[in-house]
């Protein structure tokens, strides 16, 4: 076990980290339902998810299941010129829940937001209106880590300073407020009349900003972004990725407010976090905007495009979601999440607490000290990930309500 920790601090990247690595890891070896079992034989309940994803748990029979059959008839085969059914059935599944009409798959969510990005500047292109190229969004945002994705991000959490010259410049809106105020719809308003000319699409995520702050936004934020779109022939794009399938206790972001966007996209909790694969989505204007244009195709072809294995246990994963009363589980962990986050208001430098759905957040009002408050949260036996100054969870749809409790004792360890 030192030797794997010995070759990984020497050799391996993680997420936001130096090389060498400063922090250990800690090494998993295996885990089940809502629990990673450490190489040292300890067990912890897992708060995250592993960052939205694994809604089911780990190795859920029905998951485990789905990859096992897809294995035995193929791993992978390349989407241009083929096809195959567990990407035909996912894609028509997608459409069916989104109301949108045509899916591209991808591998990853910056690479969804890529590919919507692509979709919304070559509508523009094809429409004659090439100097539509710009993006807004609002501040506090976080849309992936490949470099148009950065350019949304929020501007400093996002460490555009660093990019200076690097990124596309975007307009940005000031973070939306919790409650829908008229001073803001103005602002949102001013801006995109100003910019009109200029944009190709808005993009936000709907009502949960994610790795960019943990806010919550009114839903009815949506529809004023929705109007103000039409009106001022922009697209409007919303990155689901962090919200989509039920994690904020409607199956979407965006059902709250019950608009749809122009293009979406999906990722994280689509595989039920068994591997990596998302999606964009679009409508048909979208589409037929972009075949009609002086390049009628969208120039996008990723290798692993569509891959079998991801696409079998997404759909398998999006079954089993609707196969049960899952809004009744999510409201079951709001309410757990509620009751147990609630004595953290009390904790000397603790700004605020929310809850959203199955979110739960605690802002301190300074830095968290990462590495204290993540063993204050392994010794309580839970795994979070603080950052700046967040301690949040999003546990897994199967967790019990002794799991959540727990998982909330922890975040005030943490946040102690
Ligand atoms: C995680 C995330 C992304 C990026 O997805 P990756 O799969 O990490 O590339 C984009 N947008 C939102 C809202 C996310 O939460």
């Amino acid at each position: 076990m030192d030797d794997l920790l010995k070759l990984d601090q020497a050799h391996v990247w993680h997420p936001y980290g130096p090389m060498p690595g400063t922090q250990e890891p800690l090494l998993v070896e295996s885990a089940e339902g809502v629990r990673l079992r450490l190489a040292d034989g300890r067990e912890l309940i897992d708060g995250m998810s592993s960052w939205w994803a694994a809604i089911h748990g780990y190795r859920h029979p029905v998951l485990d299941e789905a990859v096992r059959a897809q294995v035995g008839r193929m791993s992978h085969v390349m989407f241009g010129g083929l096809t195959h059914e567990p990407a035909i059935r996912l894609a028509a599944r997608l459409v069916e829940l989104t109301r949108m009409d045509h899916v591209f798959l991808c591998d990853s969510g910056s690479v969804s937001v890529e590919v919507a990005i692509k979709m919304c500047l070559q509508y523009w292109r094809s429409q004659g209106r090439p100097e539509k190229r710009r993006l807004l969004t609002w501040r506090g945002g976080y849309h992936g880590d490949t470099f148009n994705p950065m350019s949304v991000c929020d501007p400093d959490g996002g460490m555009h300073a660093l990019w200076r010259g690097v990124l596309p410049e975007q307009v940005f809106a000031d973070a939306p407020p919790v409650s829908l105020e008229t001073s803001y719809v103005q602002h949102l308003s001013d801006l995109i009349e100003e910019h009109a000319s200029e944009l190709a699409a808005v993009i936000v995520e709907p009502v949960v900003q994610g790795a960019g702050g943990m806010r919550f936004h009114d839903p009815r934020y949506l529809h004023v972004l929705r109007e103000l779109c039409l009106t001022h022939d922009v697209l409007l794009v919303f990155d689901e990725i962090a919200t989509g399938f039920g994690r904020t206790g409607e199956l979407f972001g965006m059902d709250h407010a019950g608009i749809s966007p122009d293009v979406l996209c999906v990722g994280k909790a689509l595989t039920g976090g068994y591997m990596t694969m998302a999606a964009a989505l679009c409508t048909s204007r979208v589409a037929d905007g972009i075949s009609r244009g002086e390049v009628p195709v969208l120039a996008h072809g990723p290798t692993f495009m569509g891959n079998p294995l991801a696409a079998a246990v997404s759909l398998a994963s999006i079954e089993l979601l609707l196969s049960q009363d899952w809004q009744c589980e999510v409201r079951r962990i709001e309410q757990g999440l509620h009751a147990g986050l609630a004595p953290a208001r009390e904790l000397p430098g603790v700004a605020d607490v929310r809850v959203l759905g199955a979110i739960g957040v605690v802002q301190l009002d300074h830095q968290v000290d990462m590495a204290r408050a993540t063993k204050a949260a392994v010794d309580a036996g839970v795994w979070l990930r603080p950052f700046r100054d967040l301690i949040y969870t999003m546990p897994p749809y199967v967790s019990t309500d002794d799991d959540v409790a727990a998982i909330c004792q922890a975040v005030i360890a943490a946040a102690s």
